[in-house]
């Protein structure tokens, strides 16, 4: 087989449609506008292909500046697409863009026509690339696998349009042009070839990432607190118990509400629920750097403080309970006060799991319960680590 620019122009329509079909199927499983966007990119590089390859055979329906027109259009559609996907509104000035096309349009016939629409049609599908490539920026988080790839694609794929918008300009004045046209003209086909299946594959690859993203978070997070779950913290608790030694231990946390069920009894479901996220709203504004909190379920939550010394988990406890019991007064009258009691244990072993150090710091809570609640008990220290403070 030879590639020649018929041959490529097939390869190119083939894989454009089928690009575009793929993006569609995927929209209509998961229903974001970005992969139709770009669906409908594809689909417009598969008309504009088809058109070109009816000119090649002598079927002239439209001028060249058709098929061209649509290869901006297309382009258009999949910066409308990133737009979309990263959630921002792109400014109506990029909609001048097809004014200064058809502008191009309207120039008169001359010997540098061609030249100049090369020109500014490379120039345009750069900018446009470009732009779409740079709006794929990690906003906050890192940027996933997909959109990372996508964003490289864009870049290169707009790079290699400014240079040949530079080339159609510049070169000429050095080399003769018009002898490597054939040339310039299949290294185009074979990049368009390429960056076809890599947006293609790219774009699909970044609505998926996002997806298991969304249901990974879903998963981890307690859906009333957004504080971890009981899952969450299993999975995330032996980093730090890893890092627990005898001489710098860490301490673990269990806190439980005094007479929840009274707000829940005297007040309704939903008022227990708004003392839970109360509770919640308090940890978070409390928690170091590197800590880790989550709710066990029910009125149960869980600190996890790395190489905590005696006085830190005091004073964290005692600020905790202060400020909920107050909160919590203020919120529902209950016959008995609504406060926290707390266990803390102490993880100086990195050979132990999380459950061995939740049993011991249950005991503490328990022996709070007991003593009178509104309180915090600590494990004895072990004598293999003494909590320094
Ligand atoms: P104690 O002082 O001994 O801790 O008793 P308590 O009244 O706080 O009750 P306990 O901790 O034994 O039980 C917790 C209750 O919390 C039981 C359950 O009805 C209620 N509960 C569990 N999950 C939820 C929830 O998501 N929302 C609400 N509003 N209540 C919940
Ligand atoms: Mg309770």
């Amino acid at each position: 087989m030879v590639l020649d620019p018929f041959t490529l122009l097939v390869l190119t329509s083939a894989m454009a449609a089928a690009s575009a079909l793929y993006l569609a199927a995927e929209w209509g499983s998961v229903r974001e506008r970005s992969l139709l966007l770009w669906s409908a990119g594809f689909a417009i590089i598969t008309v504009g292909c088809v058109l070109a390859l009816l000119r090649s055979r002598g079927y002239v329906l439209f001028g060249i500046w058709l098929p061209n027109g649509m290869l901006i259009a297309a382009h258009w559609m999949f910066l409308a697409g990133v737009a979309e996907f990263m959630r921002i509104r792109l400014p109506r000035s990029w909609w001048l863009l097809a004014v200064v096309w058809l502008a191009m349009l309207l120039l008169p016939d001359g010997p540098w026509w061609s030249k100049a629409m090369l020109g500014v049609q490379s120039l345009l599908i750069a900018g446009i690339t470009l732009r779409a490539g740079l709006l794929l920026r990690p906003h906050g988080g890192a940027l996933g696998v997909g959109a990372a790839q996508l964003r490289f694609v864009l870049l290169a794929h707009g790079l290699f349009y400014l240079a040949k918008a530079v080339s159609a300009v510049a070169l000429d004045a050095f080399v003769n042009l018009p002898s490597f046209h054939g040339t310039v003209i299949l290294i185009s086909l074979v990049e368009g070839v390429m960056a076809i299946m890599l947006l293609a594959m790219s774009m699909t690859g970044t609505e998926r990432h996002r997806r298991e993203e969304r249901i990974a978070q879903l998963a981890a997070r307690d859906p009333l607190t957004a504080l971890d779950n009981r899952r969450a913290l299993y999975l995330r608790a032996p980093q730090l118990l890893e890092q627990a030694s005898p001489a710098s231990p860490g301490a673990l946390l269990l806190i439980d509400i005094d007479h929840f069920k009274q707000v829940n009894d005297l007040h309704g479901h939903d008022a227990g629920d708004r003392l839970l996220v109360m509770l919640s709203d308090l940890v978070r504004s409390v928690l170091p750097r590197g800590a880790l909190a989550a709710r066990l379920g029910g009125d149960e939550f869980v600190i996890m403080l790395p190489s905590a010394c005696g006085t830190t988990a005091q004073a964290l406890g005692q600020n905790l309970r202060e400020a909920f019991a107050q909160q919590a007064r203020a919120m529902f009258a209950t016959p008995e006060p609504v406060s926290l009691s707390i266990g803390v244990a102490w993880f100086d072993q990195p050979g132990l799991d999380l459950s061995h150090w939740l049993k011991q710091a249950d005991e503490a809570l328990y022996a709070s319960k007991r003593k009178g609640r509104d309180r915090m008990e600590m494990v004895p220290f072990s004598a293999a680590g003494q909590p320094h403070g």
